[in-house]
């Protein structure tokens, strides 16, 4: 069932202009499942014009035409979700039911940009000259650059897609090599709901070639980049060179504070939910479990059962709760932080290992009293990994809390308000939910601080990226 995937160039599905391609795996069976075409700079050229011309075209299309167009391909979507959820299982291992929330979920984000399509209000400000309008207008920035990993091979793209068609905007996606079935899926479906030839142009091969030749592009007004915390700066840096307006969503090490009086049950349940879901491989998963003394043996003993209960297996297999990591790459990465944090002193409380030797599966892993040297504790470890160490007091928590770089997601289980509060102004990340999994709604903003990046993808913040201000002073004479 799996389809080889094409280039998506000025409204036509294309094989690459060299008819070069690259191979896609199953990361559950080590078997190839397909190919996609690989971009060479001829394929950019054209993907380029296309995009220029699919600008003039779509800022002129009304608001209110361009989020009927968008609320229809939301619909296909949704039409379509078992069938694309079946490529995305396939390619990128995470269980069935995960890959069709994720598809569903992003129609749910479709149509939220669809709607912030006729809410990119200016306003008018009050004139010192009697007779004089002072008006501020948001035009749309122009063709738009953007690349997104292999995580969520959809849900990564439909955020920057929707917030630039919804803004007027065109856009080229170097959409992840890795798993690029279900993001084409999603072109697809745009396509296929009438947006015109040029808006949306979809490309694969070398990262770095297509990202280093499209952001210095004159055509290019604005790059959205998802990814590690490494490239996020070599490509912002990069724009920066070219004055070309970014946002950046990096990657995380969210710290999740358990205090005395909290539900731990429900503390449990949610956080190794969110730490296990999609093999850990989320740059929002709670990563540092910070658990105050009193609850600390409870909580450990509570989430070592959750992870020791998890069925890790193909995604396809109904009964998996966890499927595959997504790449090769992922498994000496854990393996080396967990070789790492025991030789420093952690305590290896379940799982640390390979599952079999054909494909890619990892064993739920729980370490606690991890030293703070530890390379885990301080590089993100993105995969089925959970570090638990315990605190005293609000002070000590909230000073590992922000001890890295990072900034990305918080959470928290506690029940004063005091301590709520204290956490809300001064935990330091873009990011905070208390008490439940409030995060990543299409309603609500998305984004980092610090080396987390900069920007929000979420909420009526995401569209502001994709469009100018400008100032219009008219006096009528
Ligand atoms: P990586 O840093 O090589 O790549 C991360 C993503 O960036 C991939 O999608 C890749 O295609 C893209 N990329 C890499 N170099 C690029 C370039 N020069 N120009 C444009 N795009 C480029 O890492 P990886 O092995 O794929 O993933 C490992 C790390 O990446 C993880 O540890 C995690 O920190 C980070 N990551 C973060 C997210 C996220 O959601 N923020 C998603 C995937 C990976």
């Amino acid at each position: 069932m799996y389809k080889d995937v094409q280039l998506f160039i000025d409204g036509r599905w294309t094989q690459s202009v060299s008819d070069r391609t690259i191979q896609v795996i199953n990361p559950a069976t080590e078997e190839v499942i397909g190919k996609i075409a690989h971009a060479n700079k001829e394929d950019m050229d054209a993907a380029l014009a296309a995009a220029q011309k699919g600008f003039e075209v779509w800022r002129n299309i009304s608001a209110f035409e361009r989020s009927k167009i968008m609320r229809k391909a939301a619909n296909l979507l949704r039409e379509r979700a078992d069938e694309i959820a079946q490529l995305m299982t396939l390619e990128q291992g995470k269980p069935l039911a995960e890959a069709k929330m994720e598809t569903l979920g992003s129609a749910d984000t479709i149509d939220w940009f669809a709607e912030e399509a006729r809410r990119t209000y200016g306003r008018l400000v009050p004139s010192r000259v009697p007779g004089a309008y002072q008006m501020v207008i948001k035009e749309p920035v122009g063709p738009v650059a953007a690349f997104t990993p292999w995580n969520f091979p959809i849900n990564q793209v439909v955020r920057k897609m929707s917030a630039a068609l919804a803004a007027g905007c065109s856009i080229i996606v170097k959409a992840p090599e890795e798993t690029p079935a279900s993001p084409a899926e999603l072109v697809r479906a745009y396509a296929d709901a009438g947006v015109p030839a040029g808006v949306i142009n979809l490309l694969y091969g070398v990262p770095s070639e297509i990202s280093e030749y499209l952001i210095p592009h004159p055509t290019i007004k604005k790059i959205s980049f998802t990814g590690s915390t490494p490239i996020g700066k070599q490509l912002a840096a990069l724009a920066g060179q070219h004055m070309k307006r970014a946002t950046m969503e990096l990657g995380g090490h969210a710290p999740a504070i358990i205090f005395d009086d909290a539900d731990i049950d429900a503390a449990v349940k949610n956080l190794a939910g969110a730490k296990f879901r999609n093999a850990g491989q989320v740059c929002v998963a709670p990563t540092r479990f910070l658990v105050q003394k009193n609850v600390f043996n409870a909580f450990v003993e509570k989430f070592v059962a959750f992870a020791e209960q998890l069925k890790v297996g193909n995604g396809m297999e109904s009964g998996t709760t966890m499927g595959p990591v997504a790449n090769k790459r992922r498994i000496p990465a854990l393996e080396a932080l967990i070789d790492d944090a025991v030789s420093q002193g952690a305590q290896l409380r379940t799982g640390g290992k390979r599952i079999g030797d054909k494909g890619y599966f990892f064993q739920p892993t729980v370490l606690t009293n991890v030293p703070l040297t530890a390379r885990a504790m301080n590089e993100e470890p993105f995969g089925p990994l959970a570090l638990i160490n315990s605190f005293d007091t609000l002070e000590e928590a909230i000073t590992e809390a922000n001890r890295l770089p990072f900034g990305l997601a918080a959470y928290a289980f506690a029940k004063s308000a005091q301590v709520k509060h204290a956490l809300a102004s001064r935990v330091e990340s873009g990011m905070i939910t208390m008490n439940h999994m409030g995060l990543a709604i299409p309603e609500v903003p998305f984004g980092g601080i610090k080396d987390s990046g900069y920007g929000s993808e979420g909420g009526t913040e995401a569209i502001e990226a994709y469009v100018n201000t400008k100032f219009v002073s008219q006096l009528d004479v």
